[in-house]
């Protein structure tokens, strides 16, 4: 296996009005090529702040790396000039965000963001050297822009495109706009899809449309995609891996179908006692008690001890590094030292 990212002991603080905010404490995460990670945990969890670090997107200030890497096939990207961040972001890495109702522009019609996203990209490309020698005249480029645009839009299932393109964000519903800022985000042909909870803002058919949409597009062009999201049903439908953030520190993370099966950390475990069965009944699901503590001030040693039952002295006084419990699942508790639960 290959790897295409590569988060290398990433710590990140935000610097807020009421002090600075440790929100990466230390995430060690690897992408594969063709790898459908799922990445899981509440909100507050660093999901989002993790995988905006792969293409640079998380301003600064008010954020700050303090030590750790980003390698993004080898290189790493918290080290490389602005114009190479915008080739990344150009070409290889796409982003679909959580809300599509606010992804696009209200003023513009979709022809005209499409074709300008398009050209952008391609702009970025000339401006590394690529295609140099073989410039098109300005209207001859928009014309084969808007053809492409038209392409993607038929393929992530919105109909009549060639006469639709031409419409307004307004005229299209919460699914129609994920559909489009999907096709965006792909008409750069990306290595790598970053996915931040496409489908909390969509009702629960639309949500497996887009999700279906998704693991095809990974099929048919090759795409890694790391997906972020509350629902851990929606990685256990979808992904091939999960990776489980708790408090800035990935705290257990392997192959899918195990780590369902074998859930080892207890945060893991409560994640998956609050999804609801077929037939749960009414008070029945468990959850997490508790919420996720302030990262302006955060418990010391293990993150999850004032909400884990476990908890002993030993979680307080310094961070559990990550054990290998099976082939290629790892846990970061102290119930399973050296791979064995601790008696
Ligand atoms: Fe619970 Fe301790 Fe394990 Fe943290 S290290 S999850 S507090 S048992």
């Amino acid at each position: 296996m290959t790897p295409l990212v590569e988060i290398r002991d990433l710590y990140c603080e935000m610097v807020t009005f009421d002090g600075v905010a440790k929100v990466l404490n230390g995430v060690s995460l690897t992408i594969n090529k063709g790898d459908l990670l799922g990445v899981v945990g509440e909100t507050g969890c660093g999901k989002s702040v993790t995988a905006m670090s792969i293409p640079r997107l998380v301003p600064q200030p008010p954020a700050r790396y303090p030590s750790g890497q980003v390698l993004f096939n080898g290189q790493d990207v918290l080290k490389i000039s602005a114009e190479e961040v915008r080739d990344l972001r150009a070409r290889k890495i796409g982003v679909v965000f959580q809300d599509p109702m606010t992804g696009l522009n209200p003023v513009f019609t979709i022809e005209e963001q499409m074709v300008d996203s398009i050209l952008a990209r391609q702009n970025a490309l000339h401006a590394t050297g690529w295609g140099r020698g073989w410039l098109p005249s300005a209207r001859e480029e928009r014309r084969a822009a808007r053809e492409r645009a038209v392409q993607l839009l038929r393929r992530v299932g919105i109909p009549e495109p060639e006469k639709r393109i031409f419409t307004y964000p307004h005229e299209y519903s919460g699914g129609m706009r994920q559909r489009v800022l999907i096709a965006l985000a792909i008409s750069g042909r990306p290595e790598l899809l970053i996915a931040d909870e496409p489908t909390t803002a969509l009702d629960v058919s639309v949500q497996a449309q887009i999700l279906r949409l998704i693991a095809e597009l990974v099929r048919e062009i090759n795409l890694t995609v790391m997906l972020i999201t509350h629902n851990i049903g929606v990685v256990a439908q979808l992904c091939n891996r999960i990776a489980v953030m708790y408090a800035g520190n990935v705290v257990e993370s392997g192959p899918t179908r195990e780590i369902l099966r074998n859930p080892k950390h207890p945060y893991t475990k409560g994640l998956m006692q609050a999804i609801p069965a077929d037939n749960s009944v009414r008070g029945s699901l468990q959850g997490v008690a508790g919420n996720v503590p302030s990262l302006l001030a955060p418990p010391s040693g293990c993150r999850f001890h004032t909400r884990c039952s476990y908890v002993t002295d030993r979680c307080k006084a310094a961070l559990p590094p990550m054990q290998i419990v099976a082939p290629d699942h790892e846990v970061a508790c102290v119930l399973y030292e050296d791979g064995v639960p601790a008696s």
